[in-house]
């Protein structure tokens, strides 16, 4: 890997100064492969996730051609970012408009969940580039609001997600509207075939990148793992994140039911906390995370849908209430500790049906993460199945029945209840 700067992209200097007033010195490994490819005006299929600095792989060279060919007179529409979610729709638009200070292009956001009226009238003005959720692009052009005749440039950004949200439809619909010779960029951070197939649709011979993941843990995080029967990990929740040490907790579980009952009972029990996830209207959304970033909720309990759009300084604690499928979601998630250089612990509580989603987040992080069994609900029988070799395979023929969470057989429900009465202190 060679260590290039900005300047050997052939970036314009406005750019450039945009870059260096952000901090940002050497190019990512996505930008330094898709930014030529970009420029040029070819089409790209692009591997990779975020936090490689993907926004500004497709969003530089986008902003340097869109401002080269602007012409007097009313703004049209000449940049499309598709995206999944709101909240990337935001993060991405404030990533253009801190890379496009002062090159004479206006952006805006349309997604869903708010009022369309400030979008609509923002769209009256005039904008070069929207960055767009499929169903409100969708539903604006069916009013009249929107029209993509103009489109130049293309983004289809975190492709694999936008499929998985069944945008499909309304993804085709859209670029139908696109004239054919615009430039296409696909992002996606995994390549299934339907994306495969996605992309020989869309794309014109395209160039390819593929960006390994850099699934590396931050220095600064301290990992651990506490086993614990399924049942008792609310308890034990509640004995973590009422400690003072944690100063404000971000609770990842697998499904929005769960995310809205765990938030529920820690409020109940004095804990202030709110749920975050895709069922929610993007204001309450936004009100939870507000709350969150100004210190007024403690715990905020997220599913993974959202988690990328959390960027709050701050969270001294990420707790996996559940382990994630994939590992590569541990990672995202606990990066959201130790932003800016800061310390964070990521705790992950792990139930007998878990043993395989650890042993593969430690393959893929390669890195054994240490274990507390000093807590209060402690499992000693899940603890010990850690280490058994064979542990994957006679997971996979018996995973139906361990589902349940029960506690083993042997453990009584009083010798669990006075385990409770131990206070876990957090490190
Ligand atoms: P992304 O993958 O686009 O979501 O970017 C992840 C984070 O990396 C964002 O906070 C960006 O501001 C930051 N970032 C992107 N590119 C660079 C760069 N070349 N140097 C430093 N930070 C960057």
């Amino acid at each position: 890997m060679t260590n290039l700067d900005f300047t050997s992209l052939s970036l314009h200097a406005q750019i450039l100064r945009n870059l260096s007033r952000e901090g940002y010195e050497t190019p990512t490994d996505v930008q330094r492969e898709a930014i030529p490819i970009a420029l040029a005006g070819k089409d790209l299929l692009a591997t990779a996730q975020t936090g490689t600095g993907k926004t500004a792989a497709f969003a530089l060279p986008m902003i340097q051609r869109l401002a080269g060919s602007r012409t007097e007179g009313r703004r049209r529409i000449r940049g499309l970012v598709l995206t999944p979610t709101r909240e990337l729709a935001q993060q991405i638009h404030a990533g253009i408009r801190v890379y496009g200070r002062g090159m004479d292009l206006f952006a805006t956001v349309v997604v869903g969940g708010v009022s369309q009226h400030p979008q609509v009238s923002a769209l009256r003005r005039g904008v070069d580039i929207v960055v767009a959720t499929p169903g409100r692009l969708l539903d604006l052009m069916d009013q009249g609001h929107i029209r993509l005749d103009a489109v130049e440039i293309l983004v289809l950004d975190e492709a694999d997600r936008m499929l998985d949200m069944g945008f499909i439809h309304d993804i085709r619909k859209a670029v139908a509207k696109t004239p054919s010779g615009r430039q296409t960029l696909l992002f996606s951070a995994t390549m299934p075939r339907a994306i495969a197939t996605l992309a020989a649709e869309l794309l014109s011979q395209p160039s390819t990148v593929a960006i390994k993941p850099t699934m590396t843990v931050a220095e600064n995080i301290s990992q651990t793992v506490l086993f614990v029967e399924q049942g008792d990990k609310r308890a034990l929740l509640k004995d973590i994140v009422g400690d003072d040490n944690v100063k404000r907790a971000l609770v990842f579980t697998r499904t929005r039911y769960g995310a809205n009952k765990i938030a529920l009972q820690l409020s109940k029990g004095g804990i202030p906390a709110d749920a975050i996830h895709s069922d929610k209207t993007q204001r309450a959304r936004e009100r939870a995370l507000a709350a969150f970033d100004r210190g007024r909720v403690k715990v905020l309990v997220a599913t993974d849908i959202v988690s990328r759009g959390i960027d709050v300084e701050g969270i001294s604690h990420v707790i996996n209430f559940e382990l994630p499928e994939d590992p590569e979601s541990y990672v995202h998630r606990i990066g959201r500790t130790a932003r800016a250089g800061a310390c964070g612990a990521a705790l992950s509580f792990c139930g007998a049906h878990e043993i395989a989603m650890l042993q593969g987040i430690e393959k893929l992080t390669k890195q054994a993460i240490q274990a507390d069994e000093d807590h209060a609900f402690h499992a000693p029988a899940i603890a010990g199945e850690r280490h058994q070799p064979r542990y994957r395979k006679a997971r996979r023929q018996s995973s139906g029945n361990r589902r349940s969470g029960r506690r083993p057989a042997g453990r009584s429900a009083s010798a669990h209840s006075a385990r409770r009465r131990f206070q876990h202190t957090s490190r």
